[in-house]
């Protein structure tokens, strides 16, 4: 495999060594082929939010397995989820079930794309929406340029439909939707970002792209592949309080198995075969077994509400990382949202790519494996974000915190900023 790994943030190239192999996964905890115990904050990057190996989603998976693992026909499963998620997120009227966060935000921009009869998408640099060429854009940080791509591969027509854009950048906004405004069949953005770490969205920044949007006939997708089911019930939609006219999700919908989707207003997603002509397919696609852990995912969710809990603690955490690293006089920025997390080492405030990428990354590498020896396993990269599960307990964030500031004690002695 290249690089050993089937996905590349796997291999640690971030932060320099081996990658831990992982033998099994229990509640918060990871233990790797040696033995070795970790509090885990990566949770699969995010799908875990009920921690590994959940009982009744362990339990739910084996007694849907038996009865086969996948029939190329309309199932019930595959509609219970459906309905969970259209009950849960008020602007998924309807939804088509996908087998990733990629095959979600490809179909998305297709079908906004179609519906529009418009060519051009605008993204952010930072945002990450899976690895379609289209999308595969983040460089420029001037407020708008064509796309140039980021790999290698993706051929520069493909892209120059791409629009980048600077996230939180209002009079950016502005000015692109003077000039392109008529031809943007789409803009997709994490409304919370979690791919250039934790940066929210400022509801200035928010409210003009709704408005925006709006007014030059744009569909507005949110991607909710991270976020989704994760900052709240009902995404990060539901705290900022915008309705987008579609949704992609991923990550905690398919409780650990492969699971995407998007939704959005009826009226839009009536145009996706069969009903109506833009094509999108799938062998796997709804397949009872990722679909039972999803829907199982989903159900204790909504009966234990833990999305309080879950801020308390991303909050508790936060204060005390923060406060561990000022004590040992590490200046860095703590950026959290329910659930997810992450320590900017940065003087600045960290609101776009411009500003997380002059991050010391090397200060976050020596952290990252001090944090790892103390049996912490974060990802393994200054721009991700960590994710916190309803199993994360107040013990186990002290110790976290701890680690922390023995590691940050650690760093300040050896001469990082
Ligand atoms: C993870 C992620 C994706 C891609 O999902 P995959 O299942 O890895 O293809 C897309 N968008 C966002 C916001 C993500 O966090």
């Amino acid at each position: 495999m290249p690089g050993g790994v089937n996905s590349p943030a796997r291999a640690f190239g971030a932060v320099g060594g081996e990658p831990v192999f992982i033998d099994r996964g229990e509640g918060p905890f990871l233990y790797d082929v040696d033995g070795n115990r970790y509090i885990d904050y990566v949770l699969s990057w995010g799908p875990m939010i009920l921690g590994h190996a959940h009982p009744e989603v362990v339990a739910a998976i084996v007694q849907v397995v038996r009865k086969g693992t996948s029939f190329g026909a309309p199932t019930v499963g595959e509609n219970l989820l459906a309905e969970r998620i259209i009950s849960a997120i008020p602007s998924v009227e309807k939804i088509r079930l996908v087998n990733s966060g990629t095959e979600a935000t490809m179909s998305a921009i297709r079908l906004a794309r179609a519906y529009t009869g418009r060519e051009l998408i605008a993204k952010f640099s930072g945002n990450y929406h899976g690895h379609v060429d289209s999308l595969l854009v983040a460089a420029g940080s001037s407020a708008a340029t064509h796309g140039v791509p980021s790999s290698p591969g993706v051929p520069s027509g493909t892209v120059q439909h791409t629009l980048v854009l600077r996230y939180n950048d209002v009079d950016g906004l502005q000015t692109t939707f003077e000039t392109w405004g008529r031809e943007i069949a789409a803009v997709i953005v994490e409304p919370i970002a979690g791919n250039m770490g934790c940066v929210w969205g400022s509801e200035e920044f928010h409210t003009k792209l709704r408005e925006l949007t709006s007014q030059y006939g744009a569909l507005l997708i949110y991607d909710e592949v991270m976020t989704g089911f994760r900052v709240a019930w009902s995404g990060a939609q539901e705290l900022l309080g915008i309705k987008p006219d579609l949704t992609t999700l991923g990550k905690i919908i398919g409780g650990g198995l492969p699971v995407g989707a998007y939704g959005g207003r009826q009226e839009i997603m009536d145009h996706v075969l069969p009903e109506g002509k833009v094509f999108q397919a799938g062998t796997l696609s709804g397949n009872p077994v990722a679909t039972v852990a999803g829907w199982t995912t989903l159900r204790l969710l909504e009966a234990s509400k833990p999305y309080p809990q879950l801020k308390e603690s991303t909050e508790f955490l936060a204060q005390g990382l923060q406060r561990v690293a000022q004590e040992a006089g590490i200046v860095c920025q703590v950026n959290w949202a329910p659930g997810m997390l992450t320590i900017f080492f940065s003087r600045d405030r960290v609101n776009d790519w411009d500003t997380a990428s002059r991050c010391d990354t090397r200060a976050f590498a020596r952290f990252f494996w001090g944090m790892l020896r103390r049996g912490v396993y974060l990802p393994c990269s200054q721009f991700e974000a960590m994710f916190l599960s309803v199993l994360h307990t107040r013990e186990l964030l002290e110790q976290t915190i701890a680690a922390a500031k023995e590691v940050f004690t650690e760093i300040a002695k050896e001469g990082f900023s």
